[in-house]
């Protein structure tokens, strides 16, 4: 057999997930010789092969590879110097000048870690046992190349045995970084003095659970707060602790089975729930948990364990569903360290139960639903963070800054783009000190140089303000980017669109480039420059900020600029009152803190108000949520729509008005005010793509979390043949700003 010599050039997430041991094993098993090694720019694998063995290679690597890598791009070439090899080896580090700067996302435990828990008499019930397939990753990376001396493992002297296994190439734990055992890792301890072991823990936790209290717990990226789901007392106390807002809580089961129960889980998703990322997935619900789990709404967001602790719980506890929410008040970050869950949760939490190992990047848990038959990440943190974007655009040396709620930033490396975890409300204190250290830390991590920054048109915005004084400091460009520009070249990055195309962009308010608020948006785009086509009618938000927070206000807002002439419905007069609803009116019309936005948030939160389902959010798009939440979705009637101007809400607010009158049930209402906004937005996508003469249709903002929209608009489109495409890997909220903020600035910055 002919044997020539290749070099395989592997691009993606192939280091630090076990890749190396992998490729060892298999060239041993086909018995070719060669190496493999990691450089910088991915994996290299020279091979001494056949045609037919490269082949054959090839697509066992695709194949077989570890689940959590990703492979990209896979390039083969035949150097000029063929090179015989006498046997396949994993290299050390070739190139020591250059880093490798790529991180796996924390994995969830694996189902051999499991099993080694109860068989290795050195891991039994080993808390944190981990190997090359899964643990802890980005979480603990302090620096790069991943080695365990650049993690918060580092404090961990390996014992004789894990030192062995980390070793021996044929062992899961060749190479594992924070590979540890009972006598030589971290461990978990409670607020209370002395020693207890980790079953006596296990006691308490079990007891204060079951007695209705409140326990915090140290996990991979941050603490989580957890009581019994289906005790309505203990969730009351979370509830206290986590003050007012009723934002529902996500619950964590003990298995998919005990999920089964209380939600319709298709294949789909339960693949999702028990994949390596370990999501919080947005379930609809079949039966209902303790009050003040997650009132009002139709889906639960549900987790299955991720780690062994989890599987530990329940396996002593009466409750198969427990609440896990975020350890942290207000709109802080989650609380990461010992001193802070304890001074700042110790009120009504009845029970610590911290680890010794530090976590040195805070991630929060991710969210993701099933939309339009799609996984649809809305809050991208563990367990995806910092996979990065690969682009077919140098992204090298571009920071952008992002949004101001729901933050995140992203810095460019080569053709990569690295999206920061789920950072949050910058205008809290000390989420906007985690933003500022994050990016520090992710320059640093990743070896960027900044060369050219984005930030949002929003002279307020604290990101803004923040990514000024940053470019005046490194004396770099700074580009200010439209908010709904930057919405929509995020969703092209993501599908690779590098055309130009319609997108219809419904969203809560961003500054326009007149100077004034935008949010319901159609614009004509490319990454370089956009045209506003139309856009819904603005309407003045009276109380300014406060406005978004108080749907009554809205509601007020659009009966008196689109229906002046018509009565408000009495039971909406008599919750709010008549000298409030007469005040605001006076407000609007001598424009006192009125400014006027076309935002699409709004529409929702004034339909909700008068049909008496949320006055006030007590948290972001409360109001929007709910009315999506009870519409009755058999109902396929709609409200008359101006076919001459199929944006104006002025018919769908009248039709609504006369519902209300005639007793028609808020879930009907609730469903045809959803069948309505996506003819309107079809209409008019058809009108548009007709008069432009386009063919794609790009669909973001944060209203798109309204699953019910979405579905509703894609079949319209799907049915019309009409292609369309909406952010899946990345949030269609503003956690995706930062993303459209870098795609429009690499391509500035190409011309
Ligand atoms: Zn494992
Ligand atoms: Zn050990
Ligand atoms: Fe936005």
């Amino acid at each position: 057999m002919n044997k020539l010599h290749y070099t395989l050039h592997i691009e993606g997430l192939v280091q630090g997930v076990g890749f190396r041991p992998f490729v060892y094993r298999l060239a041993k098993e086909m018995d070719l010789c060669g190496n493999v090694s990691n450089r910088t720019d991915g994996v290299y694998i020279d091979l001494n092969a056949s045609s037919e063995e490269l082949d054959h290679f090839m697509h066992r690597l695709a194949v077989e590879k570890p689940e959590v890598a990703f492979i990209y791009k896979m390039n083969v070439s035949k150097p000029e110097e063929q090179v015989h090899y006498d046997s396949f080896e994993i290299m050390h580090s070739l190139d020591a000048t250059s880093h490798i700067t790529q991180v796996s996302p924390d994995i969830a435990v694996c189902e051999d870690c499991l099993r080694d828990i109860q068989t290795q008499q050195h891991r039994r019930r080993y808390p944190f046992v981990n190997c090359t397939n899964c643990g802890p990753r980005f979480s603990i990376v302090k620096a790069l190349p991943y080695d365990r001396k650049n993690t918060t493992m580092q404090s961990f002297a390996m014992c004789n045995r894990c030192d062995h296994e980390y070793h021996n190439v044929s062992d899961r734990r060749f190479h594992a970084q924070p590979t540890a055992c009972n006598s030589c890792g971290p461990t978990y301890y409670i607020n209370s003095p002395g020693d207890f072991s980790y079953t006596e823990i296990l006691d308490r936790f079990s007891a204060e659970i079951n007695a209705g209290n409140l326990v915090a717990v140290r996990g991979v990226g941050g603490y989580h707060l957890v009581c019994d789901a289906t005790n309505s007392k203990a969730v009351a106390k979370l509830r206290a602790l986590k003050q007012r807002d009723s934002k529902p809580f996500a619950v964590l089961f003990s298995s998919i089975e005990a999920a089964k129960a209380y939600t319709y889980i298709d294949k789909e998703e339960e693949a999702l729930l028990s994949s390596w990322r370990r999501p919080i997935v947005l379930l609809k619900q079949k039966r209902v948990l303790a009050k003040g789990v997650n009132d009002g709404l139709a889906t639960l967001g549900c987790m299955l364990p991720s780690q062994p602790i989890h599987f530990h719980w329940f396996d002593q506890l009466n409750t198969k569903v427990l609440v896990m929410t975020s350890g942290n008040c207000h709109s802080e970050p989650i609380y990461i360290a010992p001193h802070t869950a304890e001074e700042n949760l110790a009120s009504h939490v009845s029970l610590f139960i911290h680890h010794n190992r530090d976590i040195q990047n805070r991630v929060d848990d991710s969210v993701v639903a099933f939309a339009a038959k799609k996984p649809v990440v809305y809050r991208r943190s563990r367990g995806y963070v910092p996979e990065p974007l690969f682009t077919p655009k140098s992204m090298d040396g571009i920071v952008a800054f992002g949004a101001e709620l729901c933050n995140t930033f992203a810095v460019g490396k080569a053709n990569q783009l690295i999206v920061s975890q789920h950072i949050g409300d910058l205008k809290n204190w000390d989420t906007f000190a985690f933003y500022q250290e994050s990016l520090s830390r992710f320059t640093e991590l990743f070896h960027i140089t900044p060369r050219v920054l984005a930030c949002d048109m929003h002279p307020e915005y604290l990101s803004s303000k923040f990514a000024l004084e940053y470019a005046l400091a490194k004396d770099l460009p700074l580009i200010h980017v439209q908010h709904h520009h930057a919405h929509a070249a995020a969703c092209m990055l993501e599908h690779k669109l590098d055309e130009e195309v319609l997108a219809i962009i419904l969203d809560g308010v961003g500054y326009g480039t007149d100077d004034t608020s935008w949010g319901g948006e159609i614009l004509r785009c490319d990454y370089s420059k956009f045209t506003r086509l139309a856009h819904l009618t603005p309407i003045s938000l009276p109380g300014g900020d406060v406005a978004s927070h108080e749907p009554w206000r809205m509601a007020v807002a659009y009966m008196h600029e689109l229906l002046p002439q018509a009565q408000l419905p009495e039971s909406f007069v008599t919750r709010v009152g008549e000298k409030r609803i007469g005040m605001l009116r006076k407000m609007i019309d001598q424009r006192i803190n009125s400014p006027r936005s076309s935002g699409a948030g709004r529409l929702f939160d004034a339909v909700s108000s008068l049909i008496s389902l949320c006055d006030i959010n007590t948290y972001q798009a409360e109001a929007a949520i709910k009315l999506e939440h009870i519409a009755d979705k058999s109902v396929q009637d709609l409200y008359e729509i101006d076919t001459e101007h199929p944006l104006d809400a002025t018919l769908l607010l009248q039709g609504v008005l006369t519902d209300i009158e005639e007793g028609v049930s808020p879930s009907v209402i609730a469903m045809k005010f959803h069948n309505t906004l996506a003819e309107m937005i079809f209409q008019m996508t058809c009108f548009q793509l007709e008069k432009e003469q386009l063919h794609k249709v790009v669909l973001s903002g944060g209203c798109f979390q309204n699953k019910l929209l979405l579905e509703l608009l894609v079949n319209k489109y799907d049915n019309a043949q009409i292609l369309s495409y909406f952010p899946e890997q990345y949030p269609c909220n503003d956690g995706a700003i930062s993303i459209g903020q870098a795609a429009i600035v690499a391509s500035l910055y190409q011309h």
